[in-house]
Order: C-alpha cells, then structure tokens, then sequence
C-alpha cells in the first residue's frame, strides 16, 4: 500500500495513522520524541525534530504523501516537501492559520463575520485601538499561542498598559473584543484534492481554563444557526482552496448572530465525537480528503458527548476502569502524565445528549466517592 508521512506524532497524528491503517495505508511518522504516541503504531518512524531539513526530505522521500498534525510548522520545511510533489495540501492555509491578523484578514475577505479587533503591531497602536475597540477585550498574540497560551483579558481600558507590557514582546498582537456568546461551537469541513466538499454536523464546545472539556452533538442551537455555521464553513473551505480537514470555531451571540473565532487547517479535538458517532470519522475523512477518495457520510448515528481526559484524571479514572461499560475510552499512550495535558478522551452515546451527560457526570461523581 501507498505510504503516509506524517508531520508530527501526537494523539491526531496518532488517530489519523489509525484510520489510514484501516484504509490499506503504512504510516511514517516525524516527531522528536521516540516515545510520541504515532511513533508507536507507524511503520517508519524519524525522530528529528519538526524543522529539520534533512528529516523533512527523509519523511517526503519515504512517503507517497505527506500531511501535518499541527499547524506551527516552518514554511520553508514545508517548501521541501512541497517541492517534490508530496503536499498535496499545500502550505496556503498553515502560512494563513499561523497568523491571527492574516487568518481575520482572510476570513474577513470571504464576506465572514469575525469579532471586532484591532491590529497591535508597537505600544503606539494602542491608544488608536481603544477607539474602535470597546471593553472588554481580550489581547492575544498573532503567532504561537494555544489552549489560551498567549492572551491577556482586557476588563477595562485602565489595564491595556498592563496587558500590553505582559504581551509586548510577543507582538505583533491583536486586541479583540469580547463577544458575550452564549455558545462555542465548531465546524469541521473537509475538502478533496478532487474539489468535494463536506462538513461533520456542527458541535457544540465547553472550555475549562481554556482548554476544551465537553463537546456535544448536536449542538442546542436553531435550525438555522446551525445552517449558517454549515454554509460558513463550505465557504471557507471553497474560498481559501482547503485539501484536507479545517476546524473552524465559531463563537453564537445571544441573538444568534455567529462571529469565527478561528481556524485550524487539520482534525480537532472537537471533533473526536466523530470517531464513534459518526458514518464516517475526521480522521478517516481527512485521509480520504488527501488521497483524493470520494468523501464519506458524515451523518450523525447518536447523541455523543466527548469529554478530555487530562494528566489530573488519569489517578481517578483508572482507579474506575472496571466501571467503564457504557462509555467509550480512547487513551492516547503518551508517556507522562501531565497536569492539564490531553491524555485521552472518553465519550457517551445516548438517546440524547442530556443523558450522555447525565452518565459522565456519573461516573466521575462514583470515581470521587470511591476516593474518599
Ligand atoms: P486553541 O487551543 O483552541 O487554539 P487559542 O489559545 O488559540 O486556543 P482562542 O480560541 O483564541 O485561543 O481562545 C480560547 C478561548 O477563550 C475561546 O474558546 C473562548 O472561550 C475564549 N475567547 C477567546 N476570544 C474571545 C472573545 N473575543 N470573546 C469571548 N471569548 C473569547
Ligand atoms: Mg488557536
Ligand atoms: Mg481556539
């Protein structure tokens, strides 16, 4: 069978090379670490790290096609494996997604709604952004940041120094307003090399310090939000020449009114209900894309809730692995165990997302009984 690289070897890369195995696919896998839970399952591992050139001409060399699990890739690394003909994603959309100010610009372009925001490039730009801007607002770096890494919460004007001396180093920033949403959600389309465009039914988000910790599906929006989000993401995926998958999170005003929040050009966390609830998965929609296989059903099979297992939960889930029946556990190997890191993810399936909920809740009530 045809060989897959792939750009780094966490729980996506991981999933990803999971999905592609089942296809038919061998998997090489590019990751610093030895240990990376795809180094585990590929059948060519590379353990160099993600921007070394001669690494990323070894992975092109060994692969028919070459894809990427995460976004903060150098370009011109890239370029290496562009060139010979083993990108077929390109690197449009990661040059795009690895800039706020250039992924608002290009979203903006499309006609799509973002939250206001103003561009902060030096401390002179401050005063300026305070005029179209209202508070709060939130200040956050254009490159880098992750799970809430790198922004600042702006309550009041009065604090703008303050964030701005906590922040300026990393500039060029954006000062965005905040939006006073009444839910998160994403949307995970998928696009072929062949122009085929499909999206997973839109999921509903719960972040926990920044970090996502409850998706459900479907989302407790009207009807036609959830077609407007639908539409929002076949235009992105249109307009910016997606191959491949692309999350796109979207915050819903009170009035229903959307605003994207951002972009990212690859499989989500949030869309990991896909995996058990779904005709056909992320992971698996995401090989299909890139190979240029006809896109699969994405229709809905249950009510699914996912939750993260983070390094904190591991202690107590594992002292209740005998009482997981009904619920499903994916645990992604990795070797520590970090407070806050995503170890895995467990998900509930249901006559209705209420009583998903109702059993993870369960379970972790059981588990914290059973500790004390
Ligand atoms: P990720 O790990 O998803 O890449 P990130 O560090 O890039 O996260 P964002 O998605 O920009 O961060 O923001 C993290 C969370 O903070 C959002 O999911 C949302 O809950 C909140 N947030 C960010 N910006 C705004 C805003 N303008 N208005 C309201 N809430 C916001
Ligand atoms: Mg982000
Ligand atoms: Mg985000």
């Amino acid at each position: 069978g045809a060989v897959i690289g792939i750009i780094g070897g966490g729980q996506l890369g991981a999933m990803m090379a999971t999905a592609a195995r089942t296809m038919g696919y061998r998997i090489a896998v590019l990751d610093p670490d030895p240990t990376a839970p795809t180094a585990a399952i590929a059948d060519h591992a590379i353990t160099a790290p993600y921007n070394d050139p001669d690494a990323a001409r070894q992975l092109a060399e060994c692969s028919d096609i070459v894809t990427y699990e995460f976004e903060h890739i150098d370009l011109d690394t890239l370029a290496l494996i562009a060139d010979v003909g083993r990108l077929p994603q390109g690197s449009h959309l990661i040059r795009i997604s690895q800039h706020r100010r250039l992924e608002k610009e290009a979203i903006t372009a499309l006609g799509l709604p973002v939250a206001p925001y103003a561009n902060i490039m030096s401390a002179d730009d401050l005063d300026m952004a305070t005029a179209s801007i209202r508070f709060p607002a939130v200040l956050k770096t254009c490159m880098g940041g992750y799970d809430g890494k790198g922004q600042v919460v702006v309550k009041h004007r009065s604090e703008l120094e303050d964030a701005w001396r906590q922040l300026g180093d990393h500039a060029p920033l954006v000062l965005e307003q905040w939006i006073p949403f009444e839910r998160e959600i994403s949307v995970i389309v998928a696009r072929s090399t062949t122009g085929e465009t499909r999206c997973l039914p839109t999921a509903e988000n719960e972040h926990c310090q920044n970090i996502l910790h409850r998706t459900q599906v479907p989302a407790r929006i009207a009807a036609d939000v959830d077609a407007r989000a639908q539409q929002i993401a076949m235009t992105l995926a249109e307009g910016l020449k997606l191959v491949g998958t692309l999350a796109v999170e979207l915050f819903v005003g009170r009035d229903g009114t959307l605003y994207v929040n951002e972009l990212a050009p690859r499989p989500h966390n949030s869309g990991h209900f896909s995996i058990d609830a779904c005709e056909t998965s992320q992971f698996e929609q995401h090989v299909r894309a890139i190979c240029g296989l006809p896109l699969g059903d994405t229709r809905l099979l249950s009510p699914v809730v996912m939750e993260n297992i983070l390094g904190q939960h591991i202690a107590p889930l594992m002292a209740r692995l005998t009482h997981l029946e009904s619920l499903h556990l994916h645990l992604y190997g990795k070797a520590r165990v970090v407070s806050q890191r995503k170890m895995g993810h467990l998900t509930a399936l249901g006559p209705s997302t209420a009583d998903c909920m109702r059993r993870l809740d369960q379970f972790w009530a059981a588990s914290a009984a059973e500790a004390e």
